[in-house]
């Protein structure tokens, strides 16, 4: 998510200088001087994930007053549940991510974890709690080792390379010649978008939080590239409560729940059988993708 607010290269520079001490956005922020957005409670405590239940509740939410984004938002992620949200572009997915993140304090409605209201804890024992793979993942001027390794600076080579498999990065990490010390970022090998989404997952498979939340990348994808994708989401979401941003609807069909958002709102949710039998707004999203995917007939 710091990407959204800090150039590449800059952040390559700030990572460089602290990367040994350094996991966490806050000292990033403060490293940079820059206020982030919300501020702790006064009497804010340390959030005690037990189970990892996320609570939504009639959120409302805009970026600015005159613009409504988010308009009555409830929904649950029972503990190790995986919850999609699907819906078409600017409906606000990624939005409930950077929410559930505290980015952004609400304008109405709260969300918990685990019965804690998420703005009456501290920022940084939320942050702690939740792994992120956001959409587009930004890549130091670094080894792919160090790129992994971030996830929690004090992994052993073993959780590394076990990290890679779960992630299914090992036999693309095995083909380069360099490997594991290949260099990578802007002055690097430069990553596709499928390859820099599983360095994320291993980062985020390293830390190991109780809570997930995998905000999909929209581009395009070859069907081999998603495969390792959906795996390694799946590797990922074992055992967490996760909360998936999917663009592609094949990465979720076998979610527990899917929400679907239309212009701030859930429209219908349920498993993905029961969605395509609504024949609403999911199946409609389901039979454009499948149209798109597809072969072009033959002349
Ligand atoms: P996509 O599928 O394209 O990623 P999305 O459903 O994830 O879209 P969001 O990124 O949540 O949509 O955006 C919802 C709406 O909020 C969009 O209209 C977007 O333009 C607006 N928006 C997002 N971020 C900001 C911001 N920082 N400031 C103002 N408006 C924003």
């Amino acid at each position: 998510m710091m990407q959204l607010f800090l150039p590449l290269n800059f952040l390559g520079f700030v990572y460089r200088e602290i990367k040994s001490s350094m996991t966490n956005i806050e000292q990033m922020f403060a490293l940079l001087g820059q206020q982030a957005q919300v501020q702790d409670a006064e009497q804010a405590t340390e959030l005690v994930v037990s189970q990892g239940h996320i609570r939504f509740q009639d959120v409302y939410f805009s970026y600015n007053p005159d613009r409504p984004i988010l308009q009555g938002i409830s929904f649950e992620i029972q503990p190790g549940e995986k919850v999609a949200v699907v819906g078409a572009s600017g409906a606000g997915k990624s939005t409930l991510v950077k929410l559930l993140f505290r980015f952004y304090d609400l304008t109405s409605g709260s969300i918990s974890i685990d019965g804690q209201d998420i703005s009456q804890v501290s920022q940084q024992s939320l942050r702690q709690a939740i792994g992120i793979v956001p959409q587009d993942t930004v890549l130091f001027n670094d080894s792919l080792y160090e790129n992994i390794r971030y996830g929690l600076p004090r992994a052993s080579h073993e959780q590394i390379e076990q990290a890679c498999q779960l992630a299914h990065l090992a036999p693309f990490i095995a083909s380069l010649p360099q490997g594991y010390d290949t260099q990578v970022g802007e002055r690097g090998l430069k990553l596709s978008g499928g390859e820099k989404q599983r360095v994320a997952i291993a980062r985020t498979l390293l830390k190991n939080p109780p809570i997930m939340a995998f905000d999909e990348a929209t581009s395009s994808l070859d069907s081999h590239s998603e495969q390792a994708i959906l795996k390694a989401l799946q590797a990922a979401a074992q055992g967490h409560s996760s909360l998936v941003i999917a663009h592609r609807l094949s990465t979720i069909v076998d979610a527990d729940r899917i929400i679907v958002l239309e212009q701030g709102k859930i429209v219908e949710q349920g498993q993905h059988q029961q969605l395509l039998k609504l024949q609403g707004h999911y199946a409609a999203l389901w039979a454009v993708q499948q149209r798109e995917n597809s072969p072009e007939p033959s002349l």
